[in-house]
């Protein structure tokens, strides 16, 4: 494999550049010719015109593009307008097929049915390298429908862009097919000598502290634990609504955990309601972390993944990076994060509108992160491994500061919420039996009543309150401390009886009376249950007070009911019990 890398500045200096490679392929081994255009220039007769050079100069080549934020030629950010790299593939075995695809939300599902088909009638394809334009557009069906195409099928790529952030025109082109401005192309690649790897380092590292997403519509996020989401930023990191927002939450953007996989969004602006407008899809019910990023983070984590494109060998490196990271470090800074890939192999690329890769099967969509693709013909040859230099405060064994105050902030919030959870726990739980107290199981009630009205499909609730029979006595025969273990062993039966079920509560309702509460499918066994805990409770036997019983009252809830009603009831079959005898079950 190699590859050939130029700015274009025009016909008469690109025809040169083409002849030169032309020359290059008569006189080496150059089975299959790639371009790949990259253009900044968003007047689409000068790409036509680049286009019709390789079309009469390189027929046999394939071309394909987009439009971009800027490109990447040789590791750093070029400057020129348009980057146009040459892929040639020196193996007989190694193929290539483009296609190229209408791309909105109605169609985009037949564009990746008529690429399945492709991969399926084509078993040699390894990787598919996609260019795409994304803007205003929900990228979940799409990476849905890629998911399942086969397993070992590689995906990455970006989103076509525009100088011009604030721009929403974009494009795609490929030889044959013109110029689509709600395009997708897939450039195929395989065959059984060709190797791909890809891999994604975003360099932000999320804070530990979990926000849910109780309010969000495609990429508007309305709301993060039930209050507007800009109160997030405006609360944890003081960041205002002004001309600086954007610059200011890309140091923050959020990480959204879909799935197994952690996925940055950026917030690009706030809306006068307080939710943002993130850079891409969110989802309702996912959880967030507040992301941090600082360069000398950013900086350790690319040498640190980017060793393992290194130890790929590859012989040409593809990346696709985030606009807003450009945005980030700025123009004089921004090559820091790619230039040292090309100690490896030539690594040309774009700032993309959203990257995309293939992990574990799953087609995911990110923003602010830099997705790297690195290819290679041949087996690994060991000796052509190219050293891969770090960043150079790495070499003076230095930890960033921002590292230790991370640490001092997540260690605090650590203890914090162990804390706090041990604070619910004793403000919830009673001493002796473990079980819920008083005050949190007549919350649960309260909570599962209000439920239950809400839910018109409306799951059982029912109640069953327990009194242990005659216990003044054993208290007087055997003394407190017998009778404390009597408690206790109705409230082991009584967890038993709960333990798989989330949907049952145990609490302690005061002395020797309890109560549990069930909800759903679990009161469809309100009679079997209280039953099997009457004669589990009888079965056990105390060291002096030997075997003791219980009296148990059941109910269900009825219509328009109270809280006060129900637990009247149920109080009432109780009582209804003691006086019938006790050590029984009554339903009322
Ligand atoms: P009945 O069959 O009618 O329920 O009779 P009983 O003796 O169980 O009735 P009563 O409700 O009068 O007795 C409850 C006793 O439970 C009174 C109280 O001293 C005792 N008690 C309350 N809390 C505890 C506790 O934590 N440990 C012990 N050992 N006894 C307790
Ligand atoms: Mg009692
Ligand atoms: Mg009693």
């Amino acid at each position: 494999m190699k590859q050939f890398h130029m700015t274009y500045e025009g016909a008469g200096s690109f025809s040169a550049k083409l002849e030169e490679i032309r020359q290059y392929c008569d006189t080496n081994p150059a089975h299959t010719v790639v371009f790949r255009i990259y253009s900044c220039d968003m007047d689409q007769e000068h790409i036509a015109q680049l286009c019709s050079l390789l079309d009469e100069k390189m027929p046999q080549a394939f071309y394909f593009g987009c439009t971009s934020n800027a490109n990447i030629l040789d590791g750093a950010l070029s400057l020129a307008e348009v980057i146009v790299t040459c892929t040639i593939f020196e193996y007989e075995t190694t193929r290539a097929a483009l296609l190229q695809y209408p791309f909105t939300e109605e169609n985009y599902k037949a564009a990746v049915d008529d690429l399945k088909k492709h991969c399926e009638s084509n078993p040699w394809v390894k990787s598919i390298e996609m260019a795409a334009t994304i803007m205003n557009m929900s990228m979940r069906g799409f990476c849905d429908e890629m998911s399942s195409l086969p397993r070992e099928i590689q995906v990455f790529g970006g989103g076509a862009f525009n100088p011009n952030m604030d721009d929403d025109i974009a494009w795609v082109f490929s030889k044959g097919n013109g110029f689509l401005e709600r395009g997708i192309v897939f450039l195929l690649l395989g065959g059984e000598d060709f190797h791909a790897q890809s891999t994604y380092i975003s360099g932000w590292k999320p804070l530990q502290r979990r926000f849910l997403i109780t309010k969000a519509d495609k990429e508007i996020l309305y709301e993060l634990d039930g209050k507007p989401a800009f109160d997030v930023y405006k609360r944890f990191l003081a960041i205002e609504k002004n001309d600086n927002f954007f610059s200011n939450t890309l140091e923050f953007p959020l990480f959204l955990e879909h799935g197994k996989h952690n996925i940055l969004r950026c917030p690009l602006s706030v809306n006068e309601d307080d939710s943002l407008v993130m850079s891409s899809d969110m989802e309702e019910n996912a959880y967030v972390k507040i992301a941090y990023g600082d360069p000398e983070t950013i900086l350790s984590s690319i040498w640190q993944d980017g060793q393992k494109i290194s130890d790929f060998h590859p012989e040409v490196i593809q990346t696709f990076s985030c606009a807003a990271r450009k945005a980030f470090w700025g123009d004089e800074n921004i090559s820091e994060e790619t230039v040292m890939f090309r100690n490896i192999a030539p690594t040309d690329g774009f700032y993309t509108h959203g990257e995309f890769i293939r992990l574990d099967g799953d087609m995911l969509n990110f923003n602010v992160t830099l997705v790297i693709a690195a290819m290679r013909e041949g087996e690994m040859v060991e000796a052509n491994q190219k050293a891969f230099f770090g960043p150079t405060f790495r070499k003076r064994n230095k930890i960033p500061m921002i590292w230790r105050f991370v640490s001092f902030i997540e260690t605090s919030t650590a203890e914090l919420e162990e804390m706090n959870r041990k604070l619910i726990m004793a403000a919830t739980t009673d001493g002796l039996t473990r079980l819920y107290n008083r005050t949190e199981i007549e919350r649960r009630i309260r909570e599962a009543l209000a439920e239950s009205k809400r839910d018109v499909s409306g799951g059982g609730l029912c109640l069953i309150m327990l009194d242990i029979d005659n216990f003044k006595r054993v208290n007087d025969t055997y003394g407190h401390r017998e009778g404390d273990l009597v408690i206790i062993g109705l409230s082991d039966v009584l967890k038993k009886a709960a333990e798989d079920s989330p949907e049952i509560s145990v609490g302690r309702w005061g002395g020797e009376e309890f109560m549990m509460l069930l909800k759903g499918k679990s009161s469809d066994r309100l009679e079997e249950l209280a039953e099997e805990i009457r004669k589990d409770f009888m079965s056990i036997s105390f060291p002096n007070a030997g075997h003791q019983t219980v009296s148990v009252g059941i109910t269900r809830l009825q219509d328009n009911e109270t809280v006060d009603s129900l637990c009247s009831r149920v109080d009432k079959a109780l009582y209804s019990a003691k006086e019938t005898g006790k050590n029984r079950v009554v339903a009322l």
